[in-house]
């Protein structure tokens, strides 16, 4: 099967399924989008509110911080990468997954990951830093101490980087937490070959603040 019927095929199951009580107050499962053979995938957390309204990853206020870091920032598209999340439904009033339905949900993934077989695994936040970091044997100890240290590790398929990193949404909160979200994504950069003139990027977060605070050099797409 090629990669994006089997990708079809997962999420088909994924919008059918009730393996866990997270089912019970979705209006859509999440699978997740992107290119079946993409070179990076993005793990978050779980869909949020918009998220569940839509059935796609990432199209709310941390996916908006998201998007800019890909589109903007790396200067890939969306459609060029693939975007998931550990557990494909959303939880109740955004509370925390809860380990019974990590646990339920995260056959999905590792189907997903085995299916696209990404060379870099940038995980978004501590649940799927914890998730990743345990299942090639390591001990995650925090969200900020694991933050933009790549692992190399072997999933099956060869030797993937895993590259942990906060939580879009941190940023968004604490404007204190984006510096070490740069800081990542230019590690992220380097590790994919896209490193070129470093000053020229555009802070992530400047979209923030509108059109005008946008320097000269920025790259205004995602305003559009
Ligand atoms: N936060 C996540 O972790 N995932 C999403 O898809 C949206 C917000
Ligand atoms: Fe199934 Fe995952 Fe949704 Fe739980 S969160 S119902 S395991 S798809």
């Amino acid at each position: 099967m090629s990669e994006a019927s089997e990708l079809d095929e997962i999420a088909r199951e994924i919008r059918s399924c009730t393996k866990c009580r997270l089912h019970m107050n979705r209006t859509n499962a999440v699978p997740g989008e992107g290119n079946p053979k993409a070179e990076v995938m993005f793990i978050g957390e779980a869909p949020g509110e918009n998220e569940d309204l839509q059935g796609r990853p990432f199209v709310g206020a941390a996916g908006k911080v998201l998007t800019e870091a890909i589109e903007n920032f790396l200067g890939l598209k969306r459609s060029d990468v693939f975007i998931t999340n550990v557990v494909k439904c959303r939880p109740p009033n955004n509370r925390d997954p809860q380990d019974d339905e990590i646990l339920a949900c995260s056959p999905y993934l590792d189907r997903q990951i085995q299916t696209i077989k990404p060379k870099v695994i940038v995980t978004l936040g501590r649940h799927s830093t914890r998730y990743i970091m345990e299942k090639i044997g390591k001990q995650f100890r925090s969200i900020l101490a694991e933050r933009g240290k790549p692992i190399k590790a072997d999933l099956g398929y060869g030797e993937a980087v895993i590259l942990p990193t906060l939580h879009p949404a941190a940023g968004l909160y604490n404007p204190n937490l984006r510096k070490y979200f740069e800081e990542d994504f230019r590690t992220l950069a380097r590790l994919l070959g896209r490193e070129n003139d470093k000053d020229k990027r555009p802070s992530i977060f400047d979209f923030l603040n509108g059109p005008r605070a946008r320097g000269k050099e920025g790259n205004s797409n995602v305003l559009k």
